[in-house]
């Protein structure tokens, strides 16, 4: 297919999302303006949202089938599986160098002060990093928060030949010369100067395969640093089997990440599990919209123990499957040193798993699930529903959506947009809007998120010609 096709078929689909999220959104406010005085009008405002709704799923559904019948779906298969071949095997080459005491590396210290999910991505960024500047990627991980004895007792050593530095040397700090041997990366957040390749960057030499496959490339790309970075070891890999055995985890299901305890408040909000709930409900009614009745399983992941009672109280017509001793574990880790990294590793296996999430991306847990959700479709990049944040990475550089339909500020809180405008974006409403910052004007506000596409950006990296 073409990459104009792929693109629009996607954008039909976003925006037949963004649709719906105005009407629905709007409508509910006039029903909540009658609800009291005219109660007919808001039981007509009802009805209208009722087969409002039921419109939108039935073209979602066709949406999707169109791309599962338009011929192209076998390429997307095999697409997908060479990419991500081509970029595992240039991530294996550059951590097994021919001769290690020679080699350029990159040191990252694992531990860094946060969460497993911010762990990860620190050693992504460390990864990225150490694949833009050809170094072998050195990971510190003695005295790891989540597992004493290191990485590689839990993954695989992300180096058969090459895992730690010649003491002999010495080393500079970030960024050095190219010939310096060996480097350290400080923290994301203490980067100076900052290179171009941080997220959301993609390489270029990459990037028109990228765009054309996945809708969603940086996604996909973090995803696949993590699929080399989290190869499981013996018993890890046993430990995912049975705790997966032990739940009963099985498809159709749908992922839930609920994250509550320390974040609630600083953080993130408060989500109540019915706000969850609805779009899993969604989703299975989508699913069904042929009449085909399926077995509606849920897997719940959560720092709250209570949650996972909560719902199965709540939603009697659903299987909902967790585990309280792994939650009751989770909330006392997000606070304190931990055992309960077998917990958080299953979670996020599991969620990753899942056909469809439903989380807060606030919480890099599920941002962790949906990066890795992207090495096990050819494109993943739709299966989620976010109650806050869209997807971000953190530290990363700006995120700019390109203006293809002009907009008229039609208040004070919308920006006016000329085609061609980029638009720094913040955030998404979930409601037809999003907000930014056109940075023409330097004008803050909302504006209508059908108006605009992403701007992928992309930069030169190395291509590691001796990989085939
Ligand atoms: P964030 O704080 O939600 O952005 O994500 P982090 O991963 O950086 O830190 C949160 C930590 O809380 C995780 O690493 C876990 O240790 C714990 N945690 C949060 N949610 C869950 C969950 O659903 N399951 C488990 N097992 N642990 C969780």
């Amino acid at each position: 297919p073409s990459i104009e096709y792929e693109q629009l078929r996607r954008r039909v689909r976003q925006n037949t999302q963004e649709f719906w999220n105005y009407f629905n959104s709007e409508l509910q406010k006039i029903k909540k303006k009658v609800v009291n005085d005219v109660p007919e009008v808001a039981e007509q405002v009802n009805n209208i949202l009722q087969l409002g709704a039921e419109h939108k799923r039935s073209l979602l559904s066709d949406i999707d089938q169109m791309r599962t019948v338009d011929g192209y779906e076998h390429w997307r298969q095999r697409e997908s599986n060479e990419l991500s071949n081509l970029v595992q095997k240039r991530l294996h080459y550059l951590q097994n160098p021919g001769d290690c005491k020679t080699a350029r590396k990159l040191v990252c210290k694992l531990n860094k002060g946060c969460g497993y999910g911010c762990q990860l991505h620190h050693a992504v960024y460390c990864f990225i990093v150490a694949y833009a500047t050809e170094r072998t990627l050195i990971l510190k991980s003695k005295g790891w928060r989540y597992h004493k004895a290191g990485w590689e007792e839990v993954f695989q050593p992300i180096s058969e030949t090459c895992s730690d530095v010649d003491a002999t040397y010495h080393a500079s700090n970030w960024p050095g010369q190219h010939d310096t041997q060996v480097v350290i990366l400080p923290i994301i957040d203490s980067l100076v100067p900052r290179p171009p390749y941080l997220p959301l960057a993609i390489p270029a030499d990459l990037a028109p395969r990228l765009m054309r496959l996945h809708g969603d490339p940086i996604v996909w790309w973090v995803g696949q640093f993590l699929k080399y970075l989290l190869r499981p070891q013996g018993a890890t890999e046993n430990m995912l089997k049975i705790g997966m055995e032990r739940l009963g985890f099985k498809k159709p299901i749908v992922g839930v990440h609920v994250r509550r305890t320390d974040k609630v408040g600083t953080e993130a909000a408060f989500h109540g599990i019915d706000e969850y709930m609805r779009y899993v409900e969604d989703y299975y009614q989508q699913l069904e919209i042929n009449g085909t009745s399926v077995k509606r399983r849920v897997f719940l992941a959560s720092d709250d123990a209570r949650v996972l009672d909560e719902a199965r109280k709540r939603y009697t017509q659903y299987e909902i499957i967790g585990d309280p001793d792994v939650a009751r574990m989770a909330a006392v880790s997000t606070r304190y040193t931990d055992s309960s990294l077998n917990g958080i590793v299953l979670d996020i296996h599991m969620l990753s798993l899942c056909d469809y999430l439903v989380c807060t991306f606030s919480s890099q847990v599920c941002r962790v699930a949906y990066e890795i959700m992207q090495t096990l479709f050819p494109d993943a990049s739709d299966r989620f529903k976010s109650l806050d944040d869209i997807y971000y990475y953190g530290g990363q550089n700006a995120h700019n959506r390109e203006v293809v339909i002009a907009h008229k500020a039609r208040n004070h809180d919308e920006i006016h947009m000329k085609v061609g405008d980029l638009v720094g974006v913040a955030g998404n409403h979930w409601d037809g809007f999003s907000k930014g910052k056109n940075t023409r004007t330097n004008q803050i506000g909302l504006f209508p998120s059908f108006k605009v596409v992403d701007k992928v950006e992309t930069v030169q990296l190395p291509t590691y010609p001796n990989v085939k």
